[in-house]
Formats: C-alpha cells, sequence, structure tokens
C-alpha cells in the first residue's frame, strides 16, 4: 500500500468515470452531487470507502488466498455454495480493520456530523460493486443496503456486513453465470445521510415509461415510508405518469397519469433505529403520497438527469417526512427499453379467452399460456416446474434463478418499480404484478392464459388460448401523400404506439375512455341528488372518494385519460370525439338510469349532437367541455382537435358551437379546430353548409352505410347486405370530399370498412381523401396498400 492510498473519498469528489474506485452505484451518486446540483438536483451528502480499502481489508486479514480456496472447492464440487459462501463471509466478517482505514472511515463520518449539526447523524450504508449496475448486469440489489446506521462503531460494522454480502450465495452464483472473475470484483461501501423518509415518502422513478419505451413520459411510484418496500414489491404504490415535453413551462401540469395504490403497509424505525414493516392508517391508504407539484418537481427532476447522462434513467428519490424536501438517493441507467430493438414492433393478442381469474399492473405487452407453478417463499423455490407460470407474492433477488426458468410470472404485491416487474422486463417475460390475490385464487398446475396485451391492466383467464404474435419491420415504411392516422380508444394502451409513423389520432372516442377511466354517468355527478339507486350511488361515493367535487372526479379522470391518448404522437393531432353513447349505453354507466329515457331505436335516437345542447344532457357536456379545456389549456395538449358526432342540421352545429364556447372551447381561439363527423346522409347532401361550420370532416362509415342502405349495423340477419362498399355509399363518400374540398375544408375517414379491408384504402385514395384513421393492428397494412394505390400498382394480396 503506497502511502497516498485513498480509503475514502468525498461524493462530492466522486465522478462518473470512478467506476473501478467506488463502483458503479456510487460513482453515479458522486456525479450527481458534483455535477447537478447548480441544476436544482439535491442528493442527500455522503462518501465511499474505495476499492483500494476493500482490497487492503482482504489483504491485511489474509482473505484472499482463503477465499480463493473456498471458491476452488466449491468450483471441485468439494463444498455446496451454501457452504462456500458461509465459510467466505464468515471469514470476511471476523476480521480487524486496519487501524488507518478505520480512522478515514470515523473522520469522514465524524465530518458529515459536523455538516448536519447532529451528533449522530444517522446513515443508509449501501454495497457499490464495481462491476454491478453495468449496462448487461443490472440484476438490481444483488449486495446489502443497511438503513438508519448511527455512530461509529455501527457504521464500522454495517461496513464490514457490506464487504460480507459481496458474498452472498447469490452473489457468487451470479459472478458464476456471468462470467465475473471473482477477485476482479471489488465493493465500495456508500455512506449517505439518511433522507428522514420513515415519516415521509419514497419510490422509484424512471425517465421513460418503462412498458412501451415511450421516451417522453416519466414514471413515478411512490409509497408511505422508507423506499425499500417499492423496490422489493412489498407494497403496491402509488403510480404517476408525468409528460416530458411540457415540463419547463411552468403554468403547465402535464400529469398523464395518477393512480392511488394500495400501500398497506410502510417501512418505518423502531426506537432503536432499526427498520421494520408497520400497517399504515386508512387515511394514508386513501391519499397519495405526493402532490401535484411534488410529481412535477420529481419529473423535472428525472429530465435533468437523464439529459446529463445522455440516456434513460432508473432513479430512487426519498421525501423528508421533517422537511418536506424531495431528495434523489439512487440513479442508474434504464437497461430494458434502451436496449430493445426499435427496427420492429411485435404486437400480441389471446385469441377466445377463457373466464377472466385476475388482474393487476401489466409489465411488458406479451402474452403467453401455461400452468401455474405457486411458490409461496424463497425456501421452496426447488419446486417450481420449468416453463410454468410463477405465482408468489413478491420477489427477490434469490428468485431470479427461477424466473429466469419461468413462462411468466404473476405476483400479490408490487407496482412496475418492483423486483418483479424490473427482472421480468429484462427477461422479456410477461408480468402481472399488485394483482392482490394471486396466490388464494390460482392453484398449482392450473392452466391460464397471462395476457399483457391489453394496455396498462394484465389478465389472467382460465385455460389455455391461443396467442396470436405479429411482427412489423418499422424502418421499411412508405412515406405516402394521404396519410395515415389511428383510431385508439383504450388510452392505457396508448403509449405503446409512438414508434409507429402515424400522422395523429383520427378518432379517440369519448364514449370509451369514460367507460374505461370514469364508469359513472356524468349527469349523475353534476346531480347525484337525483340518482335514485342505492347500490350505484355507494359505488358512486366510493369511486370519487378523495376527489374534491363529484364533477371534479369526471373532469379529471376523462382528461388524464385522453391525455395519454393526446401525448403519445403530440404534436400531431388528435381528433377526440364528444360522447356518442347511445341512450341504452348512457343507462348502464353507473347512476345512468335515472337520466336515460327508454327508446325503442337507441341507434336514431338521443345521440350525439341532439343531446349536448338539450335540458336533459346540458350540464353533462358542461363537464366534457371542461375535460378538453383542461386537457388543451391547463395540460397543455393543444393538439387536441374536438369532433361533434351524429349531427344532423347545420342549425344543430350552431346550437352545440355556441355551447361549446360557453364552456371555453371557442371555434378559432387558441387554435382550437372543431370537426363534424359524415355519417348521416344529411352530411353529405348539406356539406357545403357543415362545411362553413366546421375545420374538417371525418367519414363514417359505419352509420354513413347504415343509414344509406337502411341496415342495421349490428344485424346478423343483414350482415351481407352491410357494405360499405356499395356504390350508393361510395358515391356519397366521393361526393362529399369534392364537396369539402370546394369549401377548402380538410377531409378524412375514421370508419371501420379499412381498418377490416384494408383494400378499401384504394377507393378512398383514388376519391382524394386527405387523412385515413384506422385500428392499430392494421395500420401497417393500409400503410402499403395506400402507397401502393398512390403509386397507380395493385395491392398486396
Ligand atoms: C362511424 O359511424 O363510422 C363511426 C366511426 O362512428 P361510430 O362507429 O362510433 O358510430
Ligand atoms: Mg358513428
Amino acid at each position: 500500500m503506497t502511502e497516498d492510498t485513498q480509503h475514502v473519498i468525498d461524493f462530492a469528489d466522486v465522478r462518473r468515470q470512478d467506476v473501478g474506485l467506488v463502483g458503479g452505484k456510487n460513482a453515479s451518486l458522486g456525479e450527481m452531487i458534483g455535477a447537478l446540483k447548480p441544476q436544482g438536483i439535491s442528493v442527500p451528502p455522503g462518501f465511499a470507502t474505495t476499492s483500494d480499502a476493500f482490497r487492503a481489508y482482504l489483504a491485511a486479514n489474509g482473505l484472499n488466498e482463503r477465499i480463493a480456496h473456498e471458491l476452488e472447492s466449491l468450483a471441485a464440487g468439494t463444498s455446496s455454495l451454501q457452504e462456500a459462501g458461509e465459510r467466505i463471509r464468515k471469514l470476511v466478517l471476523g476480521g480487524a480493520w486496519p487501524e488507518d482505514i478505520a480512522e478515514a472511515i470515523k473522520t469522514a463520518y465524524r465530518n458529515l456530523c459536523e455538516a448536519a449539526g447532529e451528533s449522530d447523524v444517522p446513515v443508509a450504508v449501501r454495497s457499490s460493486a464495481t462491476a454491478e449496475d453495468l449496462p448487461d448486469a443490472s440484476f438490481a440489489g444483488q449486495q446489502e443496503t443497511f438503513l438508519n446506521v448511527i455512530g461509529e462503531a455501527a457504521l464500522l460494522k454495517a461496513c464490514k456486513r457490506c464487504y460480507a454480502s459481496l458474498y452472498t450465495d447469490r452473489a457468487i452464483s451470479y459472478r458464476n453465470i456471468q462470467g465475473f472473475a471473482h477477485d476482479q470484483v471489488a465493493l465500495s461501501v456508500g455512506v449517505q445521510q439518511m433522507v428522514r423518509a420513515d415519516t415521509g415518502g419514497s419510490g422509484v422513478m424512471f425517465s421513460i415509461d418503462t412498458e412501451s419505451g415511450f421516451p417522453d413520459a416519466v414514471l413515478i411510484n411512490a409509497a408511505w415510508g422508507l423506499g425499500e418496500n417499492v423496490v422489493q414489491g412489498a407494497v403496491d404504490p402509488d403510480e404517476y405518469q408525468v409528460f416530458k415535453p411540457f415540463l419547463d413551462n411552468r403554468d403547465l401540469s402535464p400529469i398523464l397519469e395518477k393512480r392511488c395504490g394500495a400501500k398497506k403497509i410502510k417501512m418505518i424505525h423502531d426506537r432503536d433505529g432499526t427498520p421494520r414493516n408497520v400497517p399504515t392508517s386508512k387515511e394514508e391508504r386513501e391519499r397519495f403520497v405526493l402532490d401535484d407539484d411534488e410529481i412535477l418537481s420529481l419529473a423535472r427532476q428525472a429530465k435533468v438527469i437523464e439529459a446529463h447522462y445522455g440516456q434513460p434513467m432508473d432513479m430512487e428519490w426519498a421525501r423528508d417526512g421533517v422537511t418536506g424536501k424531495l431528495y434523489i438517493v439512487q440513479a442508474r441507467p434504464e437497461t430494458v427499453q434502451s436496449r430493445a430493438d426499435m427496427g420492429t414492433l411485435k404486437s400480441y393478442a389471446v385469441k377466445d379467452p377463457g373466464p377472466e381469474i385476475l388482474r393487476g399492473l401489466s409489465v411488458g405487452s406479451a402474452a403467453v399460456a401455461g400452468r401455474v407453478s405457486i411458490i409461496e417463499n424463497a425456501a421452496d423455490i426447488a419446486r417450481f416446474v420449468d416453463g410454468s407460470v410463477l405465482v408468489t407474492s413478491t420477489t427477490d433477488p434469490d428468485w431470479v434463478p427461477i424466473m429466469k426458468r419461468a413462462a411468466a410470472i404473476v405476483t400479490d404485491h408490487g407496482g412496475r418499480t418492483s423486483h418483479a416487474a424490473i427482472v421480468s422486463r429484462e427477461l422479456g417475460l410477461p408480468a402481472i404484478v399488485g394483482c392482490g390475490n394471486a396466490t388464494h385464487v390460482l392453484h398449482d398446475e392450473q392452466d391460464v392464459t397471462v395476457s399483457c396485451a391489453g394496455g396498462e391492466e394484465g389478465v389472467v383467464t382460465a385455460g389455455i388460448s391461443k396467442i396470436e404474435v405479429s411482427e412489423e419491420a418499422l424502418d421499411t415504411l412508405p412515406d405516402t401523400k394521404t396519410k395515415v392516422m389511428l383510431n385508439l380508444a383504450n388510452p392505457s394502451a396508448a403509449l405503446r404506439w409512438w414508434r409507429l409513423p402515424v400522422e395523429g389520432v383520427g378518432l379517440a372516442r369519448m364514449e370509451f375512455v369514460i367507460n374505461g377511466a370514469v364508469r359513472i354517468h356524468p349527469m349523475a355527478l353534476a346531480h347525484i341528488e337525483r340518482v335514485t339507486d342505492a347500490d350505484a350511488r355507494a359505488e358512486i361515493k366510493h369511486l370519487t372518494a378523495g376527489y374534491e367535487s363529484l364533477p371534479e372526479y369526471f373532469v379529471d379522470r376523462l382528461s388524464r385519460g385522453l391525455s395519454r391518448i393526446a401525448a403519445f404522437c403530440y404534436p400531431k393531432p388528435v381528433i377526440v370525439r364528444m360522447s356518442d353513447f347511445k341512450t341504452n349505453e348512457y343507462a348502464d354507466l353507473l347512476g345512468g338510469r335515472d337520466f336515460e329515457p327508454h327508446e325503442e331505436n337507441p341507434m336514431l335516437g338521443f345521440r350525439g349532437a341532439s343531446r349536448y345542447y338539450s335540458d336533459a344532457y346540458r350540464d353533462g357536456f358542461t363537464l366534457e367541455c371542461q375535460a378538453i379545456a383542461r386537457l388543451r389549456d391547463k395540460m397543455g395538449f393543444d393538439n387536441v382537435v374536438v369532433m361533434i358526432p351524429f349531427c344532423r342540421t347545420p342549425e344543430e352545429a350552431d346550437k352545440v358551437l355556441a355551447v361549446m364556447a360557453e364552456h371555453g372551447l371557442t371555434r378559432g381561439e387558441n387554435g382550437l379546430e372543431v370537426y363534424v363527423m359524415c355519417e348521416i346522409p344529411a352530411n353529405v347532401l348539406r356539406a357545403a353548409e357543415f362545411a362553413k361550420r366546421f375545420d374538417g370532416f371525418s367519414i363514417g362509415s359505419n352509420d354513413l352505410t347504415q343509414l344509406t342502405l337502411g341496415v342495421d349495423r349490428d344485424s346478423d340477419t343483414l350482415a351481407s347486405l352491410f357494405r360499405e362498399d356499395d356504390p350508393a355509399v361510395l358515391r356519397m363518400i366521393e361526393m362529399v370530399i369534392d364537396e369539402a374540398h370546394k369549401a377548402g375544408t380538410k377531409v378524412g375517414f375514421c370508419g371501420q370498412a379499412p381498418s377490416n379491408n384494408p383494400a378499401y384504402a384504394r377507393y378512398l385514395v383514388e376519391f382524394g381523401i386527405d387523412t385515413i384513421s384506422v385500428t392499430p393492428d392494421s395500420f401497417v397494412q393500409v400503410l402499403r396498400n395506400v402507397e401502393r394505390a398512390e403509386a397507380g400498382k395493385e395491392d398486396v394480396p
């Protein structure tokens, strides 16, 4: 050892390239403290012991040879992993601190206490291995962490235990599998002033959407107390998502998602300082851990950190319960999406799924069918049947060997940033986490299908279903003159389409978002006193708990649901159509029965424009308008275009536009465009008059075919007569395209016809349509057919 060997280094003096000296974790902490403080990133202060100190410790205690000997006997098969591991750990723990190293640690600790103005400041003591957290080796948490360590003696003991944790059974086997030489890996201990998250909160944050790789959304998970529960997945945390591009504008609040997690437990400190889990209060369970300002502040920090490192990042954060201040306590590169193959888009579809058994948060977008293998605790992992669906309460690094051999993973607890979720994502397995009671409801050897293909919620269904997988190469897609857009209905799955070269969203049916994200009739929220059904009232009370008012629930849920659709292709246009339920469908919403008349022909009844200015629905429409205004003005999604469905006359159009203007949606103001559906023959026959009132038409072939041919679109008996390529229907379409263009108005197409039959796109191209909007599964085929039609070539069969 030379005179100037450094045993301890202050985080402020560490830089990211110091991985060999202090390990990846500590190097990135130092980097943040040194380089990002001026940009508003708060990292608790601390110091790290160096790899030199670790090597000196081994040498001074003569441990190198003895450890090598134990590893040799493991390799030779004369001792088991458990035996060799235990003996090595004992050797390391039994060593004595060389005086100079102990002194260096104690001095650094005293300096930390002095700076904090406390005599024995509590610290978090974390292991940072010099080969951990490399992009290819991110099986997080291989080594130990000790929280709330107080005083010099306890600190030295914790450091020794960190050293020993370089030789846990799983760390040894992990290095064997990864091919890391044991003596090439050293251990640095990070000592960081504790954030009082025991009385505050903490969690995990990613600078991208972990499921789709969408680069413009930050994902934050949050729970009460210390962060270990979120990392391990022992708790079902809150989940928030924020749209990054708008974060620099302090007037906007671009929070795409706020989901309140169950948060049944929290980790606090015992009187002697030992961390311990306790149940949360009802109030804590029902309340969000972070308020909007805190969510935005953390997301801004994620953006700064990502920009600094020049790559997507995975971070841990904590909020001090005493000062309320937010800190970043860890940061490392995100490893899954950043390595994913961006050239292709794989989609899964489950054919004829069986009855639903369970649901939870989906990880990834894959689906798989298989047999259940329930493992309740790590001691039983030998019982796991290879290739089966692993069902468990939660996982930790001990579970990785069987997770690698699983077809899918289903857990009772945990959020999208839990250990189970992170490892599943790395392994490319579908996983459903936080199901609540998977280990109770499912049984061993049960045949199930696990699907994450439907968006944010994953579903386990009974039986082995067929799964169709399609893979599209994205780099060979043509650029066409007639642009192709998407029809989207599911906000939770919207982000996954970000890599498709879409021109925007041609139709987002608001009623679908109301059904999924709101579930309550807007009139029932505006006039709860008129809801007579006691069960519905109780359910409404339950769903709206925590919201400042019932109308606020509607506006909040709807604007956030729509925001995900508006975000994935921003700034391309997203056409949101105001609600177009039929009376029977409105009546099926919670509390809906008291507000809807019975109609013999709902398809021809009180729907679309006629509702919006009527006394019977006006207050409901007000809430729809408020949600759109919030989405555009407060959240920032000025790419949202409003569309009016089923507008029978130009006079109706005038009334609706006037009501919208009363609620801050004036056509032409703040760039607001308003479209009208062309789906009634009257829209075609009076196209010139409609064109004066709107910025564009969107042709709905479903209703237009029904009303041109007089064929009920839902009738099985008449299905063969329901033809969108009937000459009468095609004539209608051609007429309205001509009229619209004569008036200088845009005209697109959003009916189902080209989605069902991509060859239909040829008619539209030949008539000179401006845009065609289709469901995501048919996007690529339609795009290719548009290209061929534009080039005057035959369709690809
Ligand atoms: C249509 O009528 O073609 C249309 C797109 O609207 P919906 O199917 O929602 O009635
Ligand atoms: Mg329609």
